[in-house]
Parts: structure tokens; C-alpha cells; sequence
């Protein structure tokens, strides 16, 4: 046992294992397996997943299509009570599983706890809506006929998930997929197979309540396949799977989706960022700062909303920047269980090297980089803390353009409005956006036609983070997708137009003449 500058390695080994035992996993499904699960906190190992064999992946996808032929038939508000159980569970558990996200993806606490707090929100939002599954009554042009629209329970929900937010984005998907009449088959990240595991246990709870209550709940109804990417990829080649819900990388979502398109499944693509925040000369400076400073260095830039390019107007450049620049100093980086801490750690090695190499090629482009180091690294050899990096680039070129997931803010400076429209557009990506400004006709421009051109757009706002009531996701090649709140529900079921004569007649549409 080591101690490192944030905590005692090995130390949260033991935590993980009895916040698992109460949150009702057993031992064996995390040890003994080949999946290594790990905690960026100190980079020890906290398991030993069981992975899910190819065969046995195939098999678990039949049955839960067998479990979605039983579960379309039970009535929407009925599908609703399992959410509301679920979502109880979830209230129950929000400490302990809170917890379990902050040991397995590095975030702070109040991250960890408002990540469950995401998803406990979410089966609220679906609840209602199991009695809202409205179609649309039509005017028809025939006489004595009736057209209106039914909205049907699809099949497999396949949830393909990210490792930072581990647990939140599977329920984003899996509330809607279940009040719909879906049933659900989750790959989840292979960075994060605790909570994952956990996850599964609170569902189970929830369907033993459910049935206990004489619910009616088909024992495939939801499958979780533990492994890497070729178990995603069976996922998505399924022919009895319809839906295919993916979080993560753009490059994840290029093989994903053509192999979706081949055989006509849907695909809710939910893929990286290159988010931007314009402060325009009216800018409330001090809301600036904080909205900037959470949303740049907040759960160690892995978020897919995390702000990465931040255009200042050059009226207020020399203001703000330095103080931008303190914040960046006096961040408090370290453990992200202890009160306080801000910044956690990267995910992992290959993340910090990301970070490296994108910080060397913006020197290159001619970037001032400040900050960027590694920090905190002695004695935890495997656990990644940086200090978050400010990099003042005067072209948007190079790694500007790319996401990188990690703490990495391109500041740069503009002097034309319309001008930083077009730059902040001029990016592959289109998930979010932000306008910091007092200037109603600003404001209102970023939002218009000839604005941002974001699946999110914000006034006075950092781009990251989200409330469950809206739709999330993004354009171009975020992938199109849209979860959660709105009327993203009806990715998830399909519709049927329906037209009924009750005359003794036949009237053909458009007047077409046919006598037999
Ligand atoms: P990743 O692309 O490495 O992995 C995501 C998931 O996809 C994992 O479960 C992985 O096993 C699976 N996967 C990878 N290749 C696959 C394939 N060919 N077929 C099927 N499944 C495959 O992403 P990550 O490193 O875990 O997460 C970070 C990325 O996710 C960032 O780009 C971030 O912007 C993005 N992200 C996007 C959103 C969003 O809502 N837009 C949310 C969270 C994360």
C-alpha cells in the first residue's frame, strides 16, 4: 500500500466491493472475469468483470426480443410503474451508487450524486409520459372517415454507452425504451462495468417489486452485455434489435451507423463535441468567468458538452483572460472524493496522452499554452491528474478543430460578430453552444437561423450539462441523435396512420375513379 498525494492506493478496492454488496451485486459477478475494472482515483484495479461471450450475446438479444412480444402488450401506464419503482430505487440508492460513479469514472462527488440524481429525474419525466404516448387525430378529405395516427412499442432497444456518464445515459434510453413497450439490451462502456453491474441490481429490485405488486414483466426484459466493442458490435449487426441508441466517440460512430444503415435500423447517435462560448463586449464579466470556468474545467473536460473554444471580443480580451487565468491556477486539483476538489483525474492513460499530443500540436500552430502539466503523479504511477490548459491560438486550426476529451480550452480573439458566427460553425461538430452577452439583438442572433447551428444553444450560460425536460444531443457529426426530454420518446416507438371508413361507400383519396 502507497500513499500518493490524493489517498492510500488499494483503498477504494474495498470501498467499491461494499457499496457493490449493498447495492445488492454479488462477489462472483465482479471477480474472477477477465473485463478489469479500474478507478482513475488512484488507477487501482476494483475488479474483475465476467464478460459476455459472443454466443451467449446472441442468445441474451433472442430472449429479450422474446420479453418485448410480452412486454408491448402491457398498457403504457402500467410500463410507467416499473419506471416510478425504478426511479424509487434510485432515490434509495443515490449515495451509494453517486459514490460508485465518482470511484469508477474519477468525478467529484457532487457530479457522482448529481449523475444519479440525472437519472432518477428522467424516470420522473417518463412516468408522466407513459400516459402522454398521444398521436394526432387529421383532417381527412373523404367523407364519413376518420384518420389518426397510433404510436406502437418497437422492439430491442440496444443502449451502446460512454464511460462518462457511466450509469446516466443508460437510463436516458432505458425509461423512454421501457414506458414505450421496448425491451432494453446495454453494452456499457468496458471502462465502467461497476456501475454497470449496480445499475443492473436496482432495475432487478425495481422488477421484483413490480411483480410482487402483480405486474406483469417478462424475465428478458432487460439484458446487460459486459465487454468491449466486438460485443457492441453484435449489438448492432442484430437483426431482431430495430433501435440502436449510441454514445461515444465521432470515430465510433462512423462504423456504427453505416452497419446500422445496412439493414435499415434506426440509430440515436450521440457522438462527440467541439463546444464554443462567444463573450461579446456587454457580457456580465463575473457570470462569465464562472459559467467559462465550470464548463471548460468541470469533471476534468470529459464531458461531451464540455467547453473547448471560447471566442472573446477584443475589447474585452485583456480583462477577462487574466482572470480566466487565475481561476485556472487556483483550481483545486486531487481527489475528487474529498470536499472541495474540483478537478478529478483523467480516465486514463491513453486520455492523458491524447491531451499531451493535442497541447504539442498547438504549440506547433503557434498556441501559447498555459498550464497542460501532469500534476499529483507521485506515487499513483496510474492515475492521470493535469492541470486544465488554456491555450491562446489566434486561428481556429489544427487540434482546435478536434475533440479532444480532455481539460483543453482554445481561447480566441475576435472583433466582428458576424464573423465569430461563422468561425463558431466552422467545426465538424454541432452538439453545444453559448452566448455570453447583454445585447438582446446578439443573443437573439445566436439563436436564429444564422446562429449557432448546435443541437444546444445558451444564452448566459455554459454550454455543458443539461436538464432531462429538453431534447439532448447534437448535429453534423455529433450524429444527429436526440435522448431524453421533448418529444424524443417517439425515436422509440413506431407510428401508424390509420384511416377508418365508417360510411357505406368508397371514396378513393385525390378523386381517383375505379368502378368494378
Ligand atoms: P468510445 O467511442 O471509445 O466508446 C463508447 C462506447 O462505444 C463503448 O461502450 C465502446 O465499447 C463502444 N464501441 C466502440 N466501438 C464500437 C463499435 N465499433 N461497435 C459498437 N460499439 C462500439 O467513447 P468513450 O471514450 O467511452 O467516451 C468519450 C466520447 O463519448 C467522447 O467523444 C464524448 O464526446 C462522447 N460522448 C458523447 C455524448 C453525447 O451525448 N453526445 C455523451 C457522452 C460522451
Amino acid at each position: 500500500t502507497t500513499t500518493t498525494a490524493t489517498r492510500t492506493i488499494n483503498s477504494l478496492a474495498g470501498e467499491a466491493d461494499t457499496l457493490l454488496g449493498s447495492l445488492g451485486v454479488k462477489r462472483s459477478r465482479y471477480t474472477g472475469g477477465k473485463l478489469i475494472a479500474r478507478s482513475p482515483i488512484t488507477g487501482e484495479i476494483t475488479g474483475h468483470v465476467n464478460e459476455i461471450g459472443a454466443a451467449d450475446a446472441q442468445a441474451a438479444i433472442d430472449r429479450a426480443h422474446a420479453a418485448f412480444l410480452e412486454w408491448r402488450l402491457v398498457p403504457a401506464p402500467k410500463r410507467g410503474e416499473l419506471v416510478r419503482l425504478l426511479g424509487e430505487e434510485l432515490r434509495a440508492s443515490k449515495q451509494a451508487l453517486g459514490r460508485l460513479v465518482s470511484i469508477e469514472a474519477g468525478k467529484i462527488a457532487s457530479e457522482g450524486l448529481g449523475e444519479v440524481q440525472e437519472m432518477i429525474d428522467i424516470c420522473d419525466f417518463a412516468v408522466g409520459l407513459s400516459r402522454q404516448l398521444y398521436g394526432l387525430t387529421i383532417a381527412t378529405e373523404r367523407s364519413e372517415h376518420r384518420m389518426m395516427e397510433s404510436w406502437h412499442p418497437l422492439g430491442v432497444t440496444g443502449i451502446i454507452s460512454a464511460f462518462n456518464f457511466p450509469v446516466a445515459v443508460w437510463s436516458w434510453n432505458a425509461a423512454l425504451a421501457l414506458i414505450c413497450g421496448n425491451s432494453i439490451v446495454w453494452k456499457p462502456s468496458e471502462k465502467t462495468p461497476l456501475t454497470a453491474l449496480a445499475t443492473e441490481a436496482l432495475l432487478n429490485r425495481a422488477l421484483e417489486r413490480f411483480k410482487a405488486e402483480g405486474g406483469k414483466a417478462p424475465d428478458a426484459l432487460s439484458a446487460v452485455l459486459f465487454g468491449g466493442r466486438d460485443i457492441g458490435e453484435i449489438l448492432v449487426d442484430h437483426a431482431k434489435v430495430p433501435l440502436v441508441s449510441a454514445t461515444g466517440s465521432t470515430a465510433m460512430g462512423r462504423i456504427v451507423a453505416p452497419r446500422l444503415a445496412k439493414r435499415f435500423a434506426r440509430a440515436i447517435l450521440e457522438l462527440g463535441g467541439n463546444n464554443a462560448a462567444i463573450v461579446t463586449p456587454t457580457a456580465d464579466l463575473d457570470l462569465t468567468l464562472r459559467g467559462v470556468a465550470f464548463a471548460a474545467m468541470g469533471t476534468a473536460g470529459q464531458r461531451c458538452t464540455t467547453l473547448r473554444r471560447l471566442f472573446l471580443h477584443e475589447s474585452i480580451y485583456d480583462t477577462f483572460l487574466p482572470r480566466l487565468k487565475r481561476a485556472y491556477e487556483s483550481v483545486t486539483i486531487g481527489d475528487p472524493l474529498k470536499d472541495g476538489t474540483l478537478v478529478g483525474p483523467l480516465i486514463d492513460a491513453a486520455a492523458f496522452a491524447s491531451m499531451q499530443k493535442a497541447l504539442s500540436e498547438a504549440r506547433a500552430a503557434g498556441g501559447k499554452v498555459f498550464g497542460g502539466e501532469r500534476v499529483l503523479s507521485d506515487g499513483a504511477d496510474e492515475a492521470y491528474y493535469v492541470r486544465p490548459a488554456l491555450v491562446e491560438i489566434s486561428e481556429q486550426t489544427g487540434p482546435v478543430v478536434h475533440e479532444t476529451f480532455a481539460p483543453i480550452l482554445y481561447v480566441i480573439k475576435y472583433r466582428d460578430f458576424n464573423a465569430v458566427l461563422e468561425l463558431h460553425n466552422a467545426v465538424s461538430q454541432g452538439l453545444s453552444s453559448s452566448i455570453f452577452t447583454n445585447d438582446l439583438r446578439e443573443a437573439e442572433a445566436f439563436l436564429s437561423v444564422r446562429g449557432s447551428d448546435c443541437g444546444i444553444a445558451n444564452v448566459n450560460i455554459g454550454p455543458s450539462g443539461a436538464e432531462i425536460g429538453g431534447a439532448f444531443g447534437g448535429e453534423k457529426e455529433t450524429g444527429g441523435g436526440r435522448e431524453s426530454g421533448s418529444d424524443a420518446w417517439k425515436a422509440y416507438m413506431r407510428r401508424a396512420t390509420n384511416t377508418v371508413n365508417f360510411g357505406r361507400t368508397l371514396p378513393l383519396a385525390q378523386g381517383v375513379k375505379f368502378d368494378v
